[in-house]
């Protein structure tokens, strides 16, 4: 491995310097009135990343997964039902995660590379007239097959059908670097970690609540201690937390929504796509396919690529490692072996995601595949040369 080269995995991502910075902090008092001016505005970023307008948001010292265990424990009882559609690894440990708090879970299997079956939502929803589902799970953006689904259409299919379960909203992948809206998706618990979207290193789980999950909180039985946000909510009141919060990563956090907020969301959505497309041009000049199976649910954070039959897909991994100092994602679960992954999301530009490309050619062409070098290459030249590029200021 190479310190100097950007990593490819779909997260932890590339962390830019001033946020490295920004982490590195003496240690202050955190129950004195500096901590609140990190805090504060830091909760502030977050909700405008969300694009929502009161969500209250809360940040554990944790991860994504805690994240979960956050949206789980706060608004359910054991025996209660949620809806969930499993398709790919993390959609996957959500529902173990589920099932291991004695929730029951009505599984939508899934193609691992469809997006979330919102007409079956909407179908099975409907069917539950007595309302026994408490909750809706979303994955929105499924690192492990590189896939996107449409939030807005699983709250059509719970609005169509009258139905009042709450939308908890996995966003793990796609806040921050895809187009996140809490507000306009009536999302009601949004889930994410500090080291994807946010370029941070791990160690925070991002959570915003809505009105409506604060309010079943009420009578969530769930056993819950650490990642009870009444505790955290009563903490945040005095500028404090229930325990010792992770000063460095918090400040690193407030100064990583400046960051995306003054590039401007839309400009770092736009970036995102564009450098997904580079990708994509490649993958195509390969004559290899995405695990995604149709452009509508490509995502712009990660790409999944097949690899063709009689190649180990993790070969191509491994051999990056070790020969080129650069690092790739592997498959997970049920694709594992059969794809890699390119991670493109948080701190990136056209350049760097050229070495990649680059890079993965050279690991293929070492391996035998039949590609021609500078073949991806110039597909995503061509994509970069054209489409319209806002130049990131550097704010190191
Ligand atoms: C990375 C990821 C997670 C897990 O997050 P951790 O921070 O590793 O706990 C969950 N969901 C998705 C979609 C992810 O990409």
């Amino acid at each position: 491995m190479s310190f100097q080269n950007p990593v490819f995995i779909p997260g932890p991502t590339n962390i830019p310097e001033v946020l490295r910075k920004a982490c590195d902090m003496p240690t202050i008092d955190h129950r004195s009135p500096l901590f609140g001016s990190i805090l504060h505005p830091a909760r502030d970023g977050v909700r405008q990343v969300l694009k929502s307008a009161s969500a209250e948001v809360f940040i554990f010292p944790a991860t994504g997964t805690g994240g979960w265990e956050t949206a789980l424990t706060n608004t359910l009882s054991a025996g209660d039902k949620v809806l969930a559609a499993r398709n790919g690894m993390f959609s996957h440990r959500w529902i173990d995660m589920c099932q291991r708090h004695n929730l029951e879970v009505e599984v939508v299997e899934t193609h691992w590379g469809d997006g979330l079956p919102a007409e079956r939502y909407a179908e099975i929803l409907k069917a539950d007239s007595n309302h026994r589902i408490k909750a809706v799970l979303a994955t929105h953006n499924e690192t492990a097959t590189g896939v996107v689904s449409d939030i807005g259409a699983v709250r059509r299919a719970l609005d169509d059908a009258g139905h009042p379960a709450l939308l908890f909203v996995d966003g793990v992948s796609s806040i921050g670097s895809m187009d996140f809206r809490f507000d306009d998706w009536g999302v009601d618990v949004a889930v994410t970690g500090s080291q994807k979207g946010f370029m941070l290193p791990a160690g925070l789980a991002i959570v915003g609540f809505s009105e409506r999950a604060m309010a079943a909180t009420k009578t969530a039985s769930l056993p819950r201690t650490f990642f009870d946000v009444h505790d955290m909510a009563q903490g945040y009141a005095n500028s404090a937390y229930p325990y010792t919060p992770s000063v460095g990563l918090l400040n690193g956090l407030n100064q990583a929504c400046t960051m995306l907020l003054s590039e401007g969301l839309d400009a770092v959505f736009a970036r995102h796509t564009r450098i997904a497309n580079g990708v994509r041009a490649a993958v195509s000049a390969w004559g290899l396919d995405l695990c995604a199976t149709s452009p509508n649910v490509y995502s712009n954070t990660v790409s999944a690529i097949c690899t063709p039959e009689g190649f180990n897909a993790t070969d191509i991994v491994t051999h990056a490692a070790e020969t080129y100092g650069v690092a790739f994602g592997v498959g997970l679960g049920e694709v594992a072996g059969k794809v890699f992954r390119i991670g493109h999301l948080g701190s990136l530009t056209d350049v760097m995601m050229l070495s990649g490309i680059a890079t993965a050619e050279m690991c293929m062409a070492d391996l035998g595949f039949d590609i021609t070098l500078g073949s991806g290459v110039a597909a995503a030249q061509d994509v970069y040369r054209t489409a319209p590029a806002t130049l990131i200021k550097d704010a190191a």
